[in-house]
């Protein structure tokens, strides 16, 4: 065992209460490279006391000082996006340059919560009665927590923490315990750029930390992203011991392509958003929908050329395109899901079990793709999270909206076309969080917010832009009378009216 990476609470790494373990692995090896402390309700209850008792002087500091510290946060990123990249590939299996744009998101979330000062501004009636004004303030909510998936290690957890902390809350995270040494290489650059200990902290672990956060009776609200049963649960469970809830489930994207689309830009934009990362993005492209068989034809022709050019190989290799899978277990159960297409007469258009790795002893699977995919199919209703790619074949736009509509999951969609009204027809009827329009992975910037609909979302709210600030705040209005010279009145018990 070569690491350990523990808990980070009140500015100290430690094992805290856990004596278990689990492992970390390096997805490109298939070896152990690594274990990761297994935390316990004990480890999580210090944290958020951790958490607690700094927040009284966390929510104290003037808006424009926490922000300073981001600034420095956010320099110290730019300095080390490469040795943070590096840690993710190696974890996750993603490619560097990947893990590259993936630290390049998350900077854009912390650059967002610097302008924080300004996105606190409350507003204000002057004047309301006489002698009275009216103004309101949004006030940081406590001890916030986070609880993350394996895909986006860094990105994701900083959708979350830079804008909590810059509107006075205090956090806790609960990174994925596949890949969690991204987290504490964060919690040190916070660190160092003059983050308060306690503010921060870390509990790593599985379900059993997850558990501890939702009962804790601290633990003001919570941030989730991963899958959807886990989304629901997350949601309900939470909400129940009444904490403010945002929950991020699965996806399964449809990209539509219709007749007068540029096909090799569409095909470019399919490739990368369906097979980049392994297909394990919740904006992965994993259904094309073609209109018409003439398109359907020339997408299953073009892509099965372009997949065969797929460069596949170890994560650190520059000449990648795509890495392995996270897991040993997620390789199966994606080959299950192969095989399922071809028990339910999908037709194999590209076979990557045919490609699996024979040099690397890695969780490699290539390219897979089905054409003439129905709705009946288990390929086309689950969220595979893989290299598997289904296309589906209807007639016209009609029938493809009306086809991603009834799917329950709505984190995006994607329509290729020249024509600006079938591109406003799309985005106008379509069901669904994030649209693109000759945009494969429509991710909003930082500045606007990033969610879906339906089995994608649970909650009221999206992470960052103005979605984020509204979450990691609640809105206080006060009524205030400052009036030397109007008499005090008698005693009145009716609702008071203003004059
Ligand atoms: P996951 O749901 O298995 O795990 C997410 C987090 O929940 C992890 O921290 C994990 O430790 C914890 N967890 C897992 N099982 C749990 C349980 N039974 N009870 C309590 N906590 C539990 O997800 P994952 O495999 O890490 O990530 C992939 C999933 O995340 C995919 O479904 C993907 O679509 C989704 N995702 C969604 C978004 C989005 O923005 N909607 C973004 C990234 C990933």
């Amino acid at each position: 065992m070569t690491f350990t990476v523990k808990h980070y609470i009140h500015g100290q790494l430690t094992t805290g209460q856990s004596s278990d373990f689990l492992p970390i692995y390096n997805p490109s090896e298939g070896s152990v490279i690594g274990e990761v402390c297994r935390g316990t309700a004990q480890d999580v209850d210090a944290a958020v006391q951790a958490a607690k008792a700094m927040f009284p002087q966390w929510q104290s500091l003037s808006a424009l000082k926490r922000a300073r510290i981001l600034f420095e946060f956010k320099a110290l990123l730019e300095q080390n996006k490469s040795n943070l990249a590096a840690l993710i590939s190696r974890e996750h299996g993603k490619v560097l340059a990947d893990a590259i744009g993936e630290v390049q998101r998350g900077i854009e979330v912390v650059e967002f919560a610097c302008g924080v000062p300004h996105l606190l501004k409350g507003s204000f009636s002057h004047t309301i009665a006489s002698g009275m004004d009216c103004y309101d303030l949004r006030q940081p909510l406590g001890v916030c927590a986070g609880i993350t998936p394996f895909n986006f290690p860094a990105m994701v957890s900083m959708w979350l923490f830079p804008l909590a902390l810059a509107c006075g809350n205090t956090f806790v995270l609960k990174p994925s315990e596949k890949d969690p040494s991204a987290s504490i290489f964060l919690a040190e650059l916070l660190q160092k750029a003059g983050l308060p200990d306690g503010v921060f902290n870390i509990v790593q672990g599985d379900k059993i930390v997850v558990d501890a956060i939702l009962n804790h009776p601290d633990v003001a609200a919570v941030s989730f992203v991963g899958s959807t049963p886990v989304a629901k649960y997350i949601y309900e469970t939470a909400s129940s011991h009444g904490k403010r809830v945002q929950a991020l489930g699965g996806a399964k994207n449809h990209c539509v392509v219709m007749p007068d689309a540029d096909l090799t830009q569409a095909v470019e934009g399919i490739m990368g958003a369906a097979f980049g990362s392994a297909g394990e993005r919740c904006m992965a492209i994993s259904v094309v929908v073609a209109v018409g068989d003439e398109v359907g034809d020339q997408l299953a022709t073009a892509l099965q050329a372009s997949i065969a050019k797929l460069v596949i190989g170890p994560s650190e290799d520059p000449a990648s395109q795509m890495g392995p899978v996270i897991s040993e277990a997620h390789r199966q159960k994606i080959i299950h899901y192969i095989e399922s297409g071809i028990q339910q007469h999908a037709k194999m258009v590209v076979d990557g079990r045919q490609a699996l790795m024979t040099k690397h002893q890695g969780f490699f699977l290539g390219a897979t793709l089905f054409d003439h995919v129905t709705p009946q199919m288990t390929i086309y209703q689950d969220e595979i999270f893989g290299p598997v790619l289904c296309m589906v074949r209807v007639s016209d736009l009609q029938e493809a909206v009306a086809l991603i509509n009834h799917n329950p999951y709505a984190n995006g969609a994607v329509i290729y076309t020249q024509q600006g009204a079938n591109a406003r027809y799309f985005s106008q009827h379509m069901h669904a969080g994030m649209i693109g329009i000759n945009v494969p992975i429509p991710v909003p910037l930082a500045f606007h917010s990033f969610g879906g609909f339906k089995h994608s979302l649970f909650g009221g709210y999206h992470m960052h832009g103005e979605d984020g600030i509204r979450f990691y705040t609640r809105l206080q209005t006060i009524s205030a009378r400052w009036d030397y010279k109007t008499p005090a009145k008698q005693q009145h018990f009716t609702m008071p009216t203003l004059e």
